[in-house]
């Protein structure tokens, strides 16, 4: 857990890196549950959660990044608590911000329809983003923002257990997988997130702008399926 210093410390980086030198100031309301969620921490960092809306709960008035306090909706996440596949994109864009649900734009209902392609409905699966508030302009995520919003990620793993995960785009891949490497060589291989095995395709946005990848997407979801099936 941080102390007041160290999160005042992380808060100017975070608008130094978003605003350059003009400084932000929260609005009161804002201060006041940025408040109530330090006190609501154990001292591992958690409040102690036994399901995904206990989480769901507790995180979503959540303002500890700057996008909290420009997104329209919290998006947590949503599908099967129990799910075999978890699917983690980068982040919400304007109609999950508006809807407050996860790929739920064209991008997610190509996603559906790579999903039921492999015989998976979206119901069987659990859906969600590393972030859970909508970048400005759907710019790429800061690290400093997906630093503090991924533990929210790793939590939803950790009540979901899933048996894989698919990371949908190169920026997801990448922060998850902690590393710089393209997509070509990321696909068509198992990494591993905390213990999961997690498998790598292009983002159905991505798709949409380049449909000739719908074929490497395609082998990738096949590849992935062949390790769900026993
Ligand atoms: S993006 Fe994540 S860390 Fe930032 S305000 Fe939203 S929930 Fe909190």
């Amino acid at each position: 857990m941080f102390s007041v210093q160290e999160q005042i410390v992380r808060y100017l980086k975070q608008q130094r890196e978003l605003y350059g030198d003009a400084v932000y100031i929260a609005r009161q309301e804002h201060l006041r549950v940025v408040s109530t969620d330090m006190a609501q921490v154990n001292s591992d960092g958690w409040e102690e959660t036994s399901t995904l809306d206990d989480l769901h709960q507790q995180i979503h008035e959540c303002l500890n990044c700057p996008l909290g306090s420009t997104r329209t909706n919290f998006v947590f996440g949503s599908g099967n608590h129990n799910a075999d596949l978890m699917v983690v994109g980068e982040a919400p864009g304007a109609d999950e911000d508006l809807q407050g649900l996860p790929f739920v734009g064209r991008a997610g209902q190509l996603l559906t329809k790579i999903l039921e392609s492999i015989g998976l409905m979206r119901d069987d699966v659990y859906i969600c983003n590393i972030l859970k508030c909508r970048p400005p302009n759907n710019r790429k995520p800061l690290a400093s923002e997906t630093d503090e919003c991924e533990p929210y990620l790793v939590k939803q793993i950790a009540l979901v257990k899933p048996g894989f995960i698919l990371a949908l785009g190169l920026t997801s891949a990448n922060t998850l997988l902690k590393n710089k490497e393209s997509m070509t060589s990321l696909r068509g291989r198992i990494h591993d997130y905390h213990g999961i095995p997690t498998i790598v395709t292009y983002h159905p946005a991505a798709l949409l702008r380049n449909p000739e990848w719908k074929k490497s997407t395609w082998e990738d979801v096949k590849y992935l399926r062949s390790l769900m099936t026993p």
